[in-house]
């Protein structure tokens, strides 16, 4: 074992969205926490997303994450970190996509959804969409920092969790030349799966991510009212108060988004791609039915696992907070 060793009540591995959340609850409940995170401050899926909070739009999901939104909403009031509501539209491209949409529009949990077959979205991009009101805007890194900027709350960046070694009941995470121990370890590590692997890796697909951003857009240049949500994720448009654009495409296939936001970002106005600010690329995981993975690691030991968010990982952040928190409490 490495020569230096420090002990915690709680180590949360990986300090994005989801690590920051459950350290900031334990942290307020008086438990000492430590946070490590391989690359630095702020994950690295939370660091590259656009903030965009809204409901996972399918009808098995829509109730329970239109709740974490709202959660999420109450913890950036709590934190005075700027946050605003908005109204989002989801649109299908497909017949299937359309058919999910309109039982999410009738199902009595959705009851904030309006179906509304006349957005103001260039016809040829999308057709036809279901207007919610349940969608916010985040600032999800300077929320993170808030989170994690707590007198209980110990960061440790960059250190790289290589493994996990257990000594009866207690759990050693281990990194070059340090040793972490604590009574609790959680992993919120995303797409670095591999200190689940033997458990857990292979249950979560990768998903790769690009997020595209404009400069402030020219007036003749075309204009959204609503972020927009496309065929479950695969793409997300939002327009900004400055007058730019942000969007993200998301696919299991590392080319598809690429080709995908370029396609709708052409289908939209042409000349947008010419106001390029800002391209970069992300990967994250998606559990199998579009809801994250959260449990213990080990019956024994007291290692928890919270991954899988998938592209709506903002919503369901507070929710899986929630759930790690409960199997704390569980004997
Ligand atoms: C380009 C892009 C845009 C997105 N846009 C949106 C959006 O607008 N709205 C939305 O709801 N969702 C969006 N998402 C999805 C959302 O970002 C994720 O679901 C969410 O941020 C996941 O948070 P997390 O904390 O679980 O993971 P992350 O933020 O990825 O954090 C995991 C952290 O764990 C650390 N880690 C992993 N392994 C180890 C180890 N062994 N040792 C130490 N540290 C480790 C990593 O370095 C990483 O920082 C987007 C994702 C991408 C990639």
């Amino acid at each position: 074992m490495s020569s230096q060793t420090s002990h915690h009540d709680v180590l949360v591995i990986g300090s994005g969205l989801t690590g920051a959340l459950i350290a900031a609850q334990l942290a307020q409940r008086g438990a000492r926490v430590a946070v490590v995170d391989a690359v630095g401050a702020i994950g690295s899926a939370t660091r590259r997303a656009l903030g965009l909070a809204v409901p996972h739009p399918h009808p098995a999901h829509w109730a329970e994450t239109a709740r974490g939104v709202r959660q999420l909403v109450q913890i950036c009031e709590a934190h005075r970190v700027p946050v605003r509501l908005c109204s989002v539209g989801y649109l299908a491209t497909h017949e299937a996509g359309r058919a999910r949409l309109q039982r999410l529009a009738l199902a009595e949990a959705s009851a904030p959804a309006t179906w509304n077959e006349a957005l103001p979205i260039h016809q040829n991009a999308v057709a036809e969409g279901l207007l919610a009101e349940v969608g916010a805007l985040v600032d999800l890194e300077r929320l993170c920092a808030v989170l994690l900027h707590q007198r209980n709350i110990t960061l440790r960046y960059p250190l790289e969790v290589m493994r996990l070694e257990r000594e009866s009941r207690a759990v050693y995470a281990l990194s070059q030349g340090y040793t972490l121990s604590a009574d609790w370890i959680v992993l919120a590590t995303n797409a670095f799966t591999g200190l689940l692997s033997p458990y857990l890796g292979e249950s979560v697909r990768l998903l790769t991510s690009v997020t595209w951003r404009s400069y402030p857009l020219p007036d003749e240049a075309v204009r959204l009212e609503h972020p927009i949500v496309v065929n479950e994720g695969e793409f997300a448009v939002l327009p900004l108060d400055d007058g730019s654009v942000h969007a993200i495409a998301c696919s299991a296939d590392p080319l598809a988004p690429h080709a995908n936001l370029t396609a709708l970002l052409r289908e939209l106005d042409e000349s947008l791609l010419m106001h390029t600010a800002e391209q970069c690329s992300g990967v994250l995981t998606a559990g199998a039915e579009g809801a994250p993975l959260v449990g213990r690691l080990d019956s024994q030991a007291r290692v928890l696992y919270a991954i899988g968010l998938g592209p709506f990982g903002a919503a369901w952040a507070p929710l899986v907070c929630e759930r790690v928190l409960a199997l704390m409490q569980t004997p």
